[in-house]
């Protein structure tokens, strides 16, 4: 019947559903700052969002979202092509370009509908696209309504990039390479100089999905591309509001003018309602903050440093390089739903990652940086892990 692919589904929420908190959808009663909260009655530090500058709870932003509301209302009521463009928005817009030093930028509602909408316009029946295996649901979704011919390469595999490259003879002039910045789950960083090297000698077109990186990496905190030194070679970039701008919404840039055309094809643009204009008030207070305040993103890596080394010595298996984003990785499902339970009991919220959304058959606890959190807040968190461990919740990775 229509409903048994539900199944597995219903089964997985009963077996959660023996305590009252579950780790997905565990309700915030209270947010403390960017860093603490009450979730379902317990004071926890929040060490599972992506709050990566702490700016989701800044009075500038708060004070411009407020104004804004008190301004323009609460919505839009309407698409960017009809009466939802209002000057916050164009503003936001031109302020975006100037950020990344391009001549246009597009202001989506959501993150996804930015990613999404922009993979399924770019390219069309006649392309093909390249997208890394591990890719982002948005990125799927996107590629799926495109109608182009999809085609994996490994993950961060500049090898296999080039070799299907290769394969499509003249057809590489109409493809269109997807890679992200920072990965979602495991924090690694794609190898853009490589990736940017190969799509140059086929001739190829670029797009980089900079949700978890911009703000986060690069001299000015323009993302991995501009980290990478290959900024020129990037012909969309796309990202989010949502992450280390504390708000919601997203975008997408291009030094091609042809990006304000592009802008009347994208549905996820067209037929929907644009962003309240006090979300994007936040937002351009936000990016202020992100141009003005550099010693934020340098807190967050100090902060990353310290997490990913405590985690480390304690042997656990962390991937191989600092990263904002700290996964402690799991092959077992029981183990890791009761190390996340004994996490919460312990005062830190983390986020359980189930397969299709961890990038393998494992299991994760996501652990996700912020500027704003306090050493004594990550060394809490450190000592929840030794907990793990002495309870035998977690294997180290190393008999050491
Ligand atoms: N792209 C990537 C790589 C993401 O990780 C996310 C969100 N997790 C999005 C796009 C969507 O962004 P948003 O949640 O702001 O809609």
């Amino acid at each position: 019947m229509l409903f048994d692919k539900f199944q597995a589904m219903a089964d997985f929420q009963t077996e959660l559903s023996r305590r009252d908190v579950k780790p997905f959808g565990a309700i915030t009663d209270e947010v403390i700052s960017a860093t603490e909260g009450v979730v379902q009655g317990r004071r926890v530090i929040l060490a599972g969002t992506n709050n990566y500058l702490g700016l989701s709870y800044d009075p500038r932003c708060i004070e411009a979202s407020q104004a804004a509301a008190a301004q323009w209302g609460t919505g839009t009521t309407g698409s960017r092509l009809a009466n939802g463009s209002f000057a916050e928005h164009v503003a936001l817009e031109a302020e975006m370009a100037d950020f990344y030093g391009v001549g246009q930028a597009i202001v989506f509602s959501t993150g996804y509908a930015a990613t999404m909408g922009m993979c399924a316009t770019v390219a069309g029946p006649d392309d093909v696209i390249l997208l890394d295996a591990d890719s982002h649901s948005s990125i799927y979704s996107g590629v799926k309504l495109s109608g182009a011919e999809i085609i994996r390469y490994r993950h961060s595999s500049p090898d296999d990039l080039a070799k299907r490259l290769r394969r499509l003879g003249d057809r590489a002039g109409r493809t269109l390479v997807i890679a992200e910045g920072i990965y979602s789950m495991l924090g690694d960083v794609a190898p853009l100089q490589e990736i940017a090297a190969i799509k140059r000698e086929y001739g190829a077109y670029l797009l980089v999905d900079e949700a978890h990186s911009m703000g986060v990496l690069g001299e000015t905190g323009r993302g991995a591309a501009q980290a990478a030194g290959i900024e020129d070679d990037v012909d969309f970039i796309v990202g989010t509001f949502s992450k280390s701008l504390g708000a919601v919404g997203g975008f997408a840039i291009s030094r091609h003018a042809i990006l304000d055309t592009i802008r009347y094809c994208i549905r996820a643009y067209i037929f929907t309602a644009s962003s309240s204009p006090s979300v994007v008030a936040s937002v351009r207070q936000a990016l202020r903050i992100v141009r003005e305040e550099p010693e934020r993103r340098e807190r967050l890596w100090d902060n990353a440093t310290r997490l990913y080394n405590g985690l480390r010595e304690l042997g656990l298996p962390v991937g191989p390089a600092v990263s904002p984003v700290v996964a402690v990785e799991f092959t077992d499902r029981e183990q890791a739903i009761a190390a996340w339970y004994q996490l919460f009991d312990s005062g830190v919220y983390v986020n359980l990652v189930v397969p299709p959304a961890s990038p393998s058959t494992n299991f994760l606890l996501r652990n996700s940086m912020s500027a704003a959190h306090t050493p004594q807040q990550i060394d809490h968190i450190i000592t929840a892990y030794r907990g793990l461990l002495d309870a035998g919740l977690a294997t180290p990775k190393t008999a050491a």
